[in-house]
């Protein structure tokens, strides 16, 4: 993200700890099994109601190199531990993740501005099972050894080393634990940079690892800014992975420092996808699929912000919209009744907000929205959809990362596969329609990591996950995350096995 809004000199509580929504978080790093500060802090603040929270430790080089430093001493001994031993202990992260999934959902909707109810419910459990997941999978990639002229092969997933894993704040400790479990399950240690918008969750996360038995050393967490604590780790030569969510243009610096090194990098970026609906769909459906892209504000890297519409149901679909989307409620994260909270930061609402105006400015015509929902104070955004909008417009072009949607129709399925088609993104697709055929052809015509048909947001552990063109480069989620955090090796023993010429 951007430069600090506040600085501050001011020093942490003299435990280090503060208590967010009844929940003691403790504000330094976590580096080498210890709890390390830094000598200033930054200050974060919670999005329901601009409340600060914590200040917390701001890292730079120093305790870049620090964190490198553990992970590499540590790296030699996880490495060697038995991948049953290893898979008990995620196990135990996982058990301790359960045992805390009200604390967790807590603490990340006061950071993040995320429904309470999606964090109980949905993210916090998934958060535990990508620990079973990654810790039972592994074991499962061993393939069967082959033979080369009475030559055995042997492939082993070996682990390739300390790996610097740089998450946003949209969903802090789901993307963050995405990337850690497979990172451990495969026997390599781990630094965690998470956002500076939403450093909490990872904190607490680092009291499970620690409480589970997780040796030292083995996961470390650096609090601090991208462009201090990010791009020191990044930079850093004890690196053997870099795996990263966020902006595609972080994802440009990331890539550059990681070619000094040469550093394997994963990344996983933003979209523009598209959502298309033909006349033969279920319009019921094809309207609650487009609501549901309001999701946790629009701050979700898959939502499909481009609605384009088959024109002989544009109208009717345009109605059924309208009402479907005044019935949303926006407020408070914590309130069961809220649909959508806030946006994460007066930042970003002044992003959201430039977009939207300048696009109104050019022509655009909001159906819903189309400004903050002052109301409700500082960082609410009205739900909102444009149409009018050109293909070549900024607002159906560019990421805006807000609960704004974009109307366009088209006439065949070749103009809507050629519209789906036209950005720089390449993440996800959702399909309407009521035509098996129909979906087959689309779907083989769509560039998109995820194609969605008549349904949205199903995502399973053992699926690829990523994009095409700008929205990354790399897949992760099942065994696609153990190709990126394993060094691969084939071992070729000769026929006669242990003596010489035997
Ligand atoms: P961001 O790129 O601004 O920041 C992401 C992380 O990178 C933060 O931890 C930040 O501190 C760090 N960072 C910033 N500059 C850095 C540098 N020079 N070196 C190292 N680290 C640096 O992104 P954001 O605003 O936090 O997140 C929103 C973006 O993330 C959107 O574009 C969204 O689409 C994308 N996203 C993608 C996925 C996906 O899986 N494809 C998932 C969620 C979000």
């Amino acid at each position: 993200a951007d430069p600090p809004v506040t600085e501050t000199t001011a020093a942490a509580a003299a435990d280090g700890t503060v208590t967010v929504a009844g929940v003691s978080v403790d504000t330094r790093h976590w580096i080498g099994g210890r709890r390390v500060t830094s000598a200033t802090t930054f200050t974060d603040v919670s999005p329901i109601d601009g409340a600060p929270l914590a200040e917390i430790a701001r890292g730079g080089a120093a305790e870049a190199q620090a964190a490198a430093a553990a992970a590499a001493e540590a790296f030699p001994g996880w490495a060697a531990t038995p991948r049953a031993e290893r898979a008990r202990l995620l196990h135990a992260i996982a058990d301790g993740v359960e045992k805390r999934i009200e604390e967790l959902s807590q603490v990340e909707t006061a950071d993040n501005g995320a429904l309470l109810r999606s964090h109980r419910r949905g993210v916090m459990p998934r958060v535990a099972h990508n620990f079973r997941f990654f810790a039972d999978r592994l074991p499962q990639l061993d393939h069967d050894d082959f033979e080369t002229r009475g030559h055995t092969n042997h492939v082993s997933w070996d682990p390739a080393g300390p790996c610097v894993l740089i998450t946003p704040w949209n969903a802090p400790l789901m993307l963050a634990t995405w990337k850690v479990a497979p990172a451990l399950a495969a026997g390599n240690t781990v630094i965690l940079k998470p956002a500076e918008w939403s450093p909490l969750t990872a904190s607490l996360l680092a009291d499970i690892a620690a409480e589970a038995g997780l040796p030292a050393g083995v996961l470390n967490v650096v609090q601090g800014y991208g462009a201090e604590a990010g791009q020191a780790l990044v930079s850093h030569p004890h690196v053997r992975r870099i795996s990263f969510t966020g902006s595609v243009p972080t994802a440009r610096h990331i890539a550059a420092a990681a070619a000094a090194n040469l550093t394997p990098v994963s990344l996983e970026l933003g979209g523009k996808s598209p959502l298309l609906v033909f006349a033969d769909a279920d319009l019921d459906l094809a309207v609650e699929l487009a609501v549901e892209q309001y999701d946790n504000a629009g701050q979700v890297c898959l939502a499909a912000t481009r609605i384009l519409v088959e024109s002989s149901v544009a109208e009717e679909f345009t109605e059924r919209f309208k009402t479907r989307a005044a019935a949303l409620t926006q407020g408070d994260s914590r309130d069961a009744a809220s649909d959508l909270g806030p946006t994460i930061h007066p930042r970003q609402l002044e992003k959201i907000d430039g977009f939207v105006q300048r696009a109104i400015a050019a022509g655009a015509r909001a159906v819903v929205g189309g400004g903050p929902n002052t109301g409700l104070g500082g960082l609410y955004y009205r739900p909102t959809l444009l149409a009018d909008v050109a293909q070549d417009s900024e607002i159906v072009q560019e990421e805006v990362f807000g609960p704004v949607l974009t109307l366009q129709t088209f006439d065949t399925e070749d103009e809507a596969i050629r519209l789906a088609n036209d950005t720089r993104f390449g993440l996800a697709a959702t399909i309407a329609t009521g035509s098996p055929e129909r979906a087959e052809r689309v779907t083989a015509a769509l560039v998109a990591g995820t194609v969605w048909v008549n349904c949205f947001f199903v995502r399973d552990l053992r699926a690829p996950f990523g994009g095409s063109r700008h929205s990354g480069i790399g897949r992760e989620g099942g065994d696609w995350s153990f190709d990126f955090y394993c060094d691969l090796k084939n071992t070729v023993t000769a026929p006669n096995g242990w003596t010489n010429h035997g």
